[in-house]
């Protein structure tokens, strides 16, 4: 009998999510630790009585306002069901038999499961010792095959930013057929200003691309909604390859009354990076080059004792993501949660 399936399907890498138990401490996932913001959950219960009717399909109302708060037209914003979705959508969008992306490795895992699910080849580029993306080594990988280098900035897992300087050099470099896709899931919690955000600089660049969540700083992962700003021609491309209605009504109210709330999303994320800061300052003390943060998370370059600091951690209920045989990514959390988590670290490190 013949197999009706792909061939390459083990080529897939499995999405391995953080774990999730209850009643433990969760930094796992890189949520925000507290809860919706004001107005989310009367717009949720306010779409809850038309769930029998289709929602938006133009999603019409939330591009709307985010065209007016990025000062873009319209039809440059896509969005999809979780920048995770977006990321997938764009890699079939530019995929042409024998395309190549280049991305940093460590980075984002999503990369390559879209990339090989589209057919696509990866070039991954080794972070530098300090687990930042190699910027100079990514605009050699660039070929007559790439369609795209991929930017994660922050970089998940690792926490760094890419520089003004660092982009501007890829900007520069690559020639125009490629795009050059940034992906800033993370943006909100970047406090050094020479990383800048990549709309208001490369916005008018025609072979940028950048992916936005409402997933992290905006404290919606649970609903899936991110956004993509790229020229006319590559937004209308990516958004022929969005499944009809990916973003659900609730999902759609929800954003719109998260950006309402601006002011309590900037003074939770003031909390969380100033959490970071004295996290990091004290997780170094006892794990030498834990590398600079600009996201909501950081790395604990732990190696071979990566998936034991986890299993450690777990013990005391509390949960990190550990990537075996090279390090743990920690979410910063409330002062509780983070203060268990170094009690914690200590512990691992004394014995
Ligand atoms: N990009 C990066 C770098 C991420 O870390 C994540 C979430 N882990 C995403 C994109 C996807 O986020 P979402 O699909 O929830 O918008």
């Amino acid at each position: 009998m013949s197999d009706p399936l792909r061939e390459d399907l083990e080529s897939i890498p499995r999405y391995v999510p953080g774990k999730a138990i209850p009643d433990a401490v969760k930094l796992s996932s890189n949520e925000v630790p507290y809860g919706p913001l004001p107005g989310v959950v009367e717009a949720i219960t306010d779409a809850a009585e038309t769930v029998h009717r289709y929602p938006d399909l133009g999603v019409v109302k939330l591009r709307g306002v985010l065209s007016q708060r990025l000062g873009l037209p319209v039809e440059r914003i896509v969005t999809g069901t979780g920048s995770v979705a977006l990321i997938g959508h764009l890699m079939q969008a530019i995929a042409k038999p024998g395309s190549e992306v280049v991305y940093s490795w460590r980075s984002f895992e999503a990369y390559p499961i879209a990339a090989t699910i589209a057919g696509i080849t990866s070039v991954q580029v080794p972070n530098t010792a300090d687990h930042r993306h190699d910027i100079d080594a990514m605009i050699a990988a660039v070929g007559p095959d790439t369609r795209a280098i991929v930017i994660c900035s922050p970089n998940n897992p690792t926490g760094p930013a890419v520089t003004a300087d660092e982009l501007d050099r890829v900007f520069a470099a690559v020639p125009e057929d490629v795009l050059v896709v940034i992906d800033e899931a993370y943006r909100e919690f970047v406090t050094d200003p020479a990383c800048p955000d990549a709309i208001e600089r490369y916005a008018d660049r025609p072979n940028a691309v950048v992916f936005r969540t409402f997933s992290k700083a905006w404290g919606l992962a649970g609903l899936r909604v991110g956004y993509m700003v790229a020229r006319p021609g590559v937004a209308d491309a990516v958004s022929r390859c969005v499944i009809p209605f990916a973003v659900n009504a609730a999902a759609q109210r929800a954003a719109l009354a998260a950006l309402e709330a601006e002011g309590e999303m900037r003074r939770r994320v003031a909390l969380v990076t100033s959490e970071r800061k004295r996290t990091v300052m004290a997780a170094r003390e006892l794990v030498p080059d834990v590398p600079d943060s600009q996201a909501n998370f950081f790395w604990l370059p732990l190696g071979e004792r990566a998936v034991e600091f986890a299993a450690h951690c777990e013990q005391r209920s509390i949960l990190v993501r550990p990537f075996a045989g090279d390090g743990v990514r920690v979410t910063v959390g409330l002062p509780e949660e983070n203060d268990a988590m170094l009690e914690a670290l200590r512990a691992f490190v004394e014995r």
